[in-house]
C-alpha cells in the first residue's frame, strides 16, 4: 500500500502535496536543519532529521534506510560546506535526479562566510553559531518548500517571516548575555572549531583542539600549545562538545590547571524534550541559550 501512495506520489512530480491530503515529506541532515526546516514548515509537512543527538556529521555515512528516504522525500536540506563531509557525493547524485535539494549555508553570500587559514580554500560550515546568519537561511528553506508544495507558498512565507521575527529576537538576547562577560574573559577553548561564526558575532576569541573539521585527530603538539595558552590567558574553563569524545578535553583540562565549565552543543543538538535551567536543550533556541549561558556562568 505504501509503495503504491509513493508511486502514485513520484507520478504527480512537483504536486508534492499527495491525493489524499498527504502531507509534504522532508528530510533534513543535522538537527540545526531539521529544527529550522520544521520553524517553516509547521504542520504542512513531515520534517524527518537523520542526525540524531550526539551525531557528528563530519564523520557520518548514510545507513540503507538513510538512503531509501532521501530518495522517497519531495525535499531535502542540508547544512552544506562540506559540514556532512561522506554524504557529500550523495548529495551532488541526488541533485542530479531530484529537483528540490537545497544546502542552506551555501544560500549565504560568501562575503559573510569565514574562510580559516587552516581550513585554506574551503569555507567554514559551521554558520548556525551566529544567529543572524543562521536567520538568513530561513530564504532558502521558504523557497524549498514553496518549490516541493506550491499550495502551501504563502503559508510558508509568513512561517518564514515569523522564524525571522523569533530568530532576530534570539539573536538580541544572545547579544546581551555575551555582554555579560567583560571582553577580556571572552575565550573560549573548545574540542573543534565549530565556534568561529558564533565568536565573530559574540565577540569571542575561540580555540579548537582540533581543527574545522574532527577527521582528523589532535597531537601531541596542539596539546602543549594550548596548555600553553590556557596558562597564558588565565582562563578558568575549558568546555567538552557532545557530538565530540570529551577524553582529550579532559586531560587538556588536567594538564592546564583548569576546570571542564560544562558541555556545549556544536554540530548537534540535545535530545527534544530535555529540560535543562528550563531550556529545552532539543531545539535551536534552547540549544543557543544553554550554550551562552554555561560558557558566560564558568568564565565569570
Ligand atoms: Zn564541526
Amino acid at each position: 500500500m505504501a509503495g503504491a501512495a509513493f508511486f502514485l506520489g513520484a507520478a504527480l512530480g512537483g504536486l508534492a502535496q499527495t491525493v489524499g491530503g498527504e502531507r509534504v515529506r522532508v528530510v533534513a541532515t543535522t538537527s540545526m536543519v531539521a529544527d529550522l526546516v520544521r520553524q517553516v514548515a509547521g504542520d504542512r509537512a513531515v520534517v524527518e532529521g537523520l542526525m540524531g543527538p550526539g551525531v557528528d556529521p563530519h564523520l557520518y555515512k548514510a545507513t540503507a534506510s538513510d538512503i531509501v528516504k532521501l530518495q522517497r522525500a519531495d525535499a531535502i536540506f542540508y547544512n552544506g560546506l562540506m559540514l556532512e563531509g561522506r554524504l557529500g557525493d550523495l548529495f551532488t547524485r541526488l541533485a542530479r535526479t531530484k529537483r528540490h535539494v537545497y544546502a542552506l549555508a551555501e544560500s549565504i553570500p560568501s562575503d559573510a562566510l569565514l574562510e580559516p587559514e587552516d581550513y585554506a580554500g574551503h569555507y567554514d560550515p559551521h554558520v548556525w553559531f551566529d544567529v543572524s546568519l543562521w536567520a538568513r537561511c530561513v530564504d532558502v528553506v521558504v523557497e524549498g518548500l514553496s518549490a516541493a508544495d506550491p499550495g502551501g507558498s504563502a503559508f510558508y512565507a509568513a512561517q518564514g517571516r515569523a522564524t525571522k521575527d523569533r530568530l532576530s529576537a534570539l539573536h538580541a538576547w544572545a547579544l546581551a548575555k555575551a555582554a555579560e562577560l567583560p571582553a577580556e574573559r571572552r575565550v573560549l577553548v573548545t574540542s573543534h572549531d565549530a565556534y568561529n561564526y558564533f565568536g565573530r558575532a559574540y565577540g569571542f576569541e575561540v580555540v579548537g583542539l582540533q581543527g574545522i573539521s574532527t577527521v582528523s585527530e589532535a597531537g601531541l603538539a596542539d596539546m602543549t600549545r594550548l596548555v600553553d595558552f590556557i596558562k597564558a590567558r588565565g582562563l578558568k574553563a575549558i568546555f567538552v562538545e557532545s557530538s565530540v569524545p570529551p577524553d582529550t578535553i579532559r586531560r587538556l583540562a588536567q594538564d592546564a590547571g583548569v576546570r571542564v565549565g560544562g558541555e556545549l552543543f556544536s554540530d548537534a543538538m540535545g535530545t527534544p524534550g530535555q529540560i535543562e535551567n528550563g531550556y529545552d536543550l532539543g531545539t535551536y533556541e534552547g540549544m543557543v541559550k544553554h550554550n551562552l549561558t554555561t560558557i558566560v556562568e564558568a568564565l565569570k
